[in-house]
């Protein structure tokens, strides 16, 4: 038996409850930090190398990528508050948004992150559509309050129907098919046939009012800045926990994996903080209500090409529209460091489901091979480098019944005490803003469980 802890309660070394958080993504690294800030001994376990999970940034081939997220929205109220309170508030940029459209049968219709006013000038807009658009959005507006952006088990959410029936039933299946599904398919991966309204009831209200926000030194500074605050183990991966049960004085047994060897270590308290389809492969003996849960998690997974090109073009971000390209979600031109060009594509979920069907996740370029635009075959002498990023894991998908799941296991969790409490965008909303909520709720719950340690 190994351990992380300078001294074991057991024998008679610190009298601090010893936590365990797996995971070093927002949802881990915020729980950690609230919990340390309480009293409590912990350590943060990651299997990668560096922290932040799907909200940092990492070079691959010479190309900075990002592991998930962009951006922060304004409304990501927890988050800026723990921005806040490290200090770190005059990091926040605005996220400055240029040339960003939707390409629909071959003609870019200027878009944007949030939606506004503008919607109207879309020429997917008819005169017929102005009264459902309007009842709409003050049905959305009118219980803006009751609702939380980074929450999906705050307020009351439609979740009974997939986004395709709600928008159906409000005389708005067109707009949702040329102006909604091409931002759902790119920038998430989902199709509207797949989720049910929830995420986009819970967040449109607030995305009126967002502002697209970044750091200025980069996404992953906030888990740079929160793994600082804690005991951080990086390469570390976890294999199994093990409770007796809930209320075991041992508290639990923990396998991990670090450089070739399978160790263990116990711990009082266990936060799990993995991607959520991960999280049943290393609870050992879950209860009946883990095990539903567990069944009830569903990620997509994603993939991005990426070529680096030593020659300027301007900066292009293009959301492909409904049959523009059956592989592609997003185009899009970045400027990169040292003059040079970032070209991205992101896959679509049919790019993603032949990807998976053809075993061609990590040979993107392959699979997009014919159908890649113009843009890459007329500047082919002007890649320097290439890098295909998959993402097995990429969001949770809130799909009709998802969000009665969630409440009901966040529910058991709150109430009842236990050994393992579980973080992550899946238990709350599938943003950073969300992660970080979950991070921060989980930790309160074992505060209120537990007692100040
Ligand atoms: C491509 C993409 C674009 C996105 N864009 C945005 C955006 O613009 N804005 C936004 O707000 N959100 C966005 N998101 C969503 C956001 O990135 C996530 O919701 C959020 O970062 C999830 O945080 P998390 O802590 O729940 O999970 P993660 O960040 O995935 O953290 C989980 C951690 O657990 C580790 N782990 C897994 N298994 C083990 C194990 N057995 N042992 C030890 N460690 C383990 C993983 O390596 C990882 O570091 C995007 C996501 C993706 C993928």
């Amino acid at each position: 038996m190994t351990s992380f802890f300078p001294g074991d309660a057991r024998s008679g070394g610190t009298q601090s409850l010893r936590v365990a958080v797996v995971g070093a993504g927002i949802a881990g690294l915020t729980a950690a930090y609230r919990l340390k800030q309480t009293g409590f001994e912990v350590v943060v376990l990651e299997r990668q190398a560096s922290v932040g999970g799907r909200m940092t940034l990492r070079i691959e081939n010479n190309i900075e990528y990002n592991t998930g997220a962009r951006l922060v929205y304004s409304f990501s109220k927890d988050l800026l508050t723990l921005m806040n309170r490290l200090g770190l508030t005059s990091n926040i940029l605005p996220v400055e948004q240029t040339n960003t459209a939707i390409r629909c049968n071959g003609v870019d219709h200027p878009a944007h992150f949030t939606p506004g006013p503008g919607i109207l000038a879309s020429p997917f807009v008819k005169l017929r559509h102005i009264p459902a658009l309007m009842r709409m959005s003050v049905e959305l507006l009118g219980r803006q309050f009751h609702r939380n952006p980074n929450d999906l088990a705050a307020g009351h959410l439609p979740d009974d129907q997939t986004m395709v029936e709600y928008l159906e039933m409000r005389g708005l299946a067109t707009i949702g098919r040329f102006l909604l599904e091409p931002v759902f398919r790119g920038t998430r991966g989902w199709r509207l046939q797949d989720v049910s309204p929830a995420f986009f009831v819970s967040t449109s209200a607030a995305m009126l009012r967002a502002r697209p926000l970044n750091f200025k030194d980069g996404i992953g500074m906030l888990a740079n800045r929160l793994a600082q605050q804690n005991k951080v183990v990086t390469g570390v991966e976890v294999t199994d926990i093990a409770r007796v049960n809930n209320t075991d004085p041992d508290g639990c047994t923990i396998t991990y994996r670090t450089a070739g060897e399978t160790l263990q270590f116990r711990a009082d308290i266990v936060v799990v903080a993995v991607e959520g389809s991960l999280a049943a492969n290393i609870i050992r003996n879950p209860s009946p209500e883990e095990s539903r849960w567990f069944s009830a998690i569903r990620y997509n997974s994603g993939g991005v090409l990426h070529y680096q090109l030593n020659k300027q073009l301007p900066a292009t971000l293009r959301f492909y529209g409904p049959g523009e390209n059956e592989l592609i979600s997003i185009f899009e031109i970045r400027p990169g460091p040292d003059a040079s060009i970032h070209v991205l594509f992101h896959l679509s979920p049919e790019g993603v489901q032949r990807a998976t069907e053809q075993g061609l996740e990590h040979d993107i370029e392959r699979l997009l091979q014919g159908i890649l635009p113009e843009i890459v075959v007329e500047n082919r002498q002007h890649i320097c480098s290439r890098f295909d990023q998959w993402i097995p894991n990429y969001l949770p998908i809130s799909y009709p019944g998802y969000v009665a799941a969630l409440r009901e296991f966040r529910q058991r969790q709150s109430v009842n005490p236990g050994r393992c409490y579980y973080a992550g965008d899946y238990m709350a909303q599938a943003l950073t803003g969300g992660a970080c909520r979950s991070g921060k709720l989980t930790a309160d719950t074992i505060i209120d469980h537990w007692g100040k340690s």
